[in-house]
């Protein structure tokens, strides 16, 4: 089974994923497991039309990196746990850039989101100029030691590593296949190195940076990768049904 990572980012009112989330629930197949990142304001709403529904999960795009009241506009893992967060996405390319979270704060959302019992998405990638200088792999493993430092080998299975090149979100150029390989084979290295073989072969890890309904169902065969995370093509429901229908088992 895939594992389907749909990130709505700042978009959709209320009632706009009200109506994205009840064509979802009705319309697809469940064959493969479906995360749904929604922005903070349809999370209770995704709780009450996703619970129970098999293979449909309900994620946040963002958690909060200090568990204490004094943080005015944040919202506490504990919060989101209340209303059904199954999964958080840490470390995207977004708030690394626009809103400066480095790796310690990455680690510290990390930590939180697992002692809440909910499962991280940890999105890791290079940007144009290291591709350029082909320090794909070192950039990578820092990024994987310093979001991962000090968790135990057994929180990895409630990690997933979204391998996310930064040039490759939402501009319409998407990885070639070799290089996602190569990518995802140096990640699972990593944590080969830091933790054990079998926390290797067994973590989750989705491309994600472009993906569509022509090229989705080849990123998932490719070796290593057990599914997508998707941006752009997840906002029509119509379309993203579309792209759930190419992909195989
Ligand atoms: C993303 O936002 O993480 C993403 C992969 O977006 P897109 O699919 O639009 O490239």
């Amino acid at each position: 089974m895939k594992t389907i990572i749909a990130n709505l980012k700042m978009n959709k009112t209320y009632d706009e994923t009200k109506q994205y989330l009840s064509i979802i629930v009705t319309q697809y197949n469940k064959k493969n497991e479906v995360v749904l990142a929604l922005p903070y304001t349809s999370l209770a709403l995704g709780k009450f039309l996703l619970e129970g529904k098999g293979n449909l999960k309900l994620a946040s795009q963002n958690i909060c990196d200090e568990e204490r009241d004094q943080n005015t506009g944040e919202i506490s893992g504990e919060m989101l746990r209340s209303v059904g967060v199954e999964y958080v996405i840490v470390g995207h390319s977004d708030r690394r850039e626009k809103y400066k979270e480095n790796g310690k704060t990455i680690n510290k959302k990390i930590k939180i989101a697992l002692k809440n019992a909910m499962g991280v998405i940890l999105c890791i990638g290079e940007n144009e100029l290291e591709k350029k200088n082909k320090k794909e792999e070192v950039v990578l493993k820092s990024q994987i030691e310093e979001a991962l430092s000090g968790l135990y080998e057994n929180e990895l299975e409630k990690v997933i590593i979204a391998y996310e090149p930064i040039w490759a979100i939402g501009t319409g150029k998407s990885a070639a296949l070799r290089d996602v390989e190569n990518a995802v084979k140096a990640i699972r290295k990593t944590i080969k190195d830091d933790f054990s073989l079998n926390a290797s072969e067994s973590i989750k890890i989705v491309y994600g940076g472009s993906a569509n309904t022509r090229n989705a169902n080849l990123f998932c065969g490719c070796n290593g990768v057990d599914g997508l995370l998707i941006g752009k093509e997840s906002l029509d429901e119509d379309k993203f049904l579309k792209l759930l229908s190419t992909i195989s088992k």
